[in-house]
Formats: C-alpha cells, sequence, structure tokens
C-alpha cells in the first residue's frame, strides 16, 4: 500500500485540476492520496469521481491556514464535514483575506517589477481558487522577470521580503477545536519546514495537541533527519499518528508524488478518529 496524504489542485496553488491529481497519483502507483487544497473543499466532489474511475482510493481533506502569533503554520484537517458552519467559515475569512493581501502584495512587487498587474496575476489562476503567492509567482514567470516559482519565492516572496503582506488565519488551537468539531482528524503539517520562514515551538504543538491534535506530519521533504527524529520523539510522547506526504503541486514544485509516505497502520489509526466525510473507495 503507498500512501500520500497531502496534495494541491488548482482549487487552490496546485497547477493540476482536482480529476488531474487523482490521475497523476494513479499513474504513480499510489493505492491512496488525499486532497488537501488551502482552505478550501472545492475540489473534493471532481477528485471523488476521478478516484472511482482511477482505481484509487481517495481521502479528503484540506490544508487550514493558520496563524501563531504572527507566525504562519499549517494544519491539514482529513475527513471534517464541510459543511460546519464554524471550520467552513474560518476558511471562507482566510480566503477572502487572500484576496485583499494578494492585491496588496501585487501593488508593492509592481513598484519594482512595472508589467506585474493583478490582471496577470488572475489569468494565472483558476476561477474560484484559493489565492496564494504561488500564483504571484507564476505571473512574475509568465512575464519574464523568473525563471521558475521557486526563484521567485527566494528573491521577491518569501515572508521576509519588503513585499510580504499577512493574511488573516485563525490561531492553530481555534483551528483543531473546529476540525475535531467538524468530526475531521487534525495533522499539524510539516512543522519544522525552517527553510520557509519562522517555525513554532514544542508548546504550541503541546498547546494543540490538549485541543485535540490527532498527528504530525514527520516525512516531508522540507523536514531533515534531526528535524523528522524530534518529531517522532513528539508523536510518542503524545501518542500521535506519524504521516509522510509529498505536498504535491503539480508543475509548480519539485514534489513528486509519492516521494514521502504514510504508513498503513498510521493511516488506519487516523481514519479510526474520522467521523465527518468518508472515505472514496474505488469500484
Ligand atoms: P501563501 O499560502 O500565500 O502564504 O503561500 C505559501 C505557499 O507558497 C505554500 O503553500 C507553498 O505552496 C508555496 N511556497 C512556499 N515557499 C515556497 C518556495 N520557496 N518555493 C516555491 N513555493 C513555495
Ligand atoms: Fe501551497
Ligand atoms: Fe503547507
Ligand atoms: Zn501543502
Amino acid at each position: 500500500m503507498r500512501i500520500d496524504l497531502h496534495t494541491h489542485s488548482t482549487a487552490s496553488d496546485g497547477t493540476d485540476r482536482p480529476a488531474g491529481v487523482v490521475a497523476a497519483a494513479a499513474r504513480a502507483g499510489l493505492d491512496v492520496v488525499a486532497l488537501t487544497d488551502h482552505d478550501t473543499t472545492a475540489g473534493w466532489a471532481e477528485a471523488a469521481t476521478a478516484a472511482a474511475e482511477h482505481g484509487v482510493t481517495l481521502v479528503r481533506g484540506a490544508e487550514v491556514s493558520c496563524s501563531h502569533r504572527g507566525t504562519s503554520i499549517h494544519l491539514l484537517s482529513y475527513l471534517h464535514d464541510p459543511a460546519h458552519p464554524g471550520l467552513a467559515a474560518e476558511m471562507e475569512k482566510a480566503r477572502e483575506s487572500r484576496e485583499h493581501r494578494a492585491e496588496r502584495m501585487v501593488e508593492r512587487i509592481a513598484g519594482d517589477f512595472p508589467r506585474l498587474t493583478w490582471d496577470v496575476v488572475q489569468a494565472c489562476t483558476a476561477p474560484g481558487a484559493t489565492l496564494g503567492r504561488p500564483h504571484i509567482a507564476d505571473a512574475l514567470v509568465r512575464l519574464d522577470y523568473f525563471p521558475t516559482r521557486d526563484a521567485v519565492f527566494a528573491e521577491v516572496l518569501h515572508d521576509r521580503s519588503p513585499y510580504y503582506v499577512a493574511h488573516y488565519a485563525p490561531d492553530p488551537v481555534t483551528a483543531v477545536t473546529l476540525v475535531r468539531e467538524a468530526g475531521g482528524v487534525p495533522v499539524f503539517a510539516h512543522p519544522l519546514a525552517s527553510n520557509r520562514g519562522r517555525v513554532v515551538g514544542d508548546d504550541v504543538v503541546e498547546a494543540m495537541v490538549e485541543a485535540g491534535l490527532g498527528g504530525l506530519e514527520v516525512d516531508h521533504r522540507d523536514h531533515d533527519r534531526d528535524a523528522r527524529e524530534h518529531l517522532r520523539s513528539l508523536a510518542r510522547r503524545w501518542d500521535l499518528v506519524v504521516t509522510g506526504a509529498s505536498d504535491y503541486h503539480g508543475a509548480g514544485k519539485e514534489n513528486r508524488l509519492g516521494e514521502n509516505v504514510t504508513a498503513p497502520d498510521e493511516l488506519e489509526r487516523l481514519l479510526d478518529q474520522a467521523v465527518g466525510a468518508a472515505v472514496v473507495a474505488p469500484g
């Protein structure tokens, strides 16, 4: 069993449509794939239809943006009820704030890269998608200012850049509580991905555990060996599910489907806790 529990589609900042992510998962030899777009479940229906067609089991999820005292962190939510009002409202609020934030970042960046306009960013964004910095990156690549998303992040979009603007996001304890209320399983995404920006200390993880955190994403390309070892020790201490995943974004990032995977018994422990939505099994 090959299980990849973290991917993105055009419903957020991936470049494959939801059905395309599922088809690519089948081609990559995965048995189980989770679709976890940023702050949205808009890709669930299309992915579910594709899962039945391609013989892949689909775990429906989302990656909920959170902010701990200004540090941006991500919470994976698996199999929550998408109609739960509290959780849906927080994700909606984050999506709306992301729009304003992106407009303000584009204004700032356009001061130095004058061909960048809001129209170009929109041309790089699927209708209804959760807007993120990657869409601004795609616009700057399309305009030939930079060769890749990565290059734009390194120079213009990183979180210490003068162009950076934060967006609204709930604190992680609130988010964990809401995911559980919605019947989902909350898993802290890439908790020690320090190459992307600031990370939080173990005290924050402990507060999330007290609120009902279910797991830690340990095997992720942004974690070195020491980070993985430390996270495994935390998972043992607090009896948390350990996951591994690619964080696939299609052509937008080098991450390949299945490059990190989750053990079948860990998936089973995760599914045992999920009561908000069902897995979509093939056939
Ligand atoms: P945002 O959601 O707007 O804060 O942007 C964060 C997203 O940007 C993440 O989900 C990644 O998909 C992407 N990202 C973050 N750092 C990088 C990087 N160095 N290179 C490419 N993409 C990145
Ligand atoms: Fe992303
Ligand atoms: Fe993330
Ligand atoms: Zn992600």
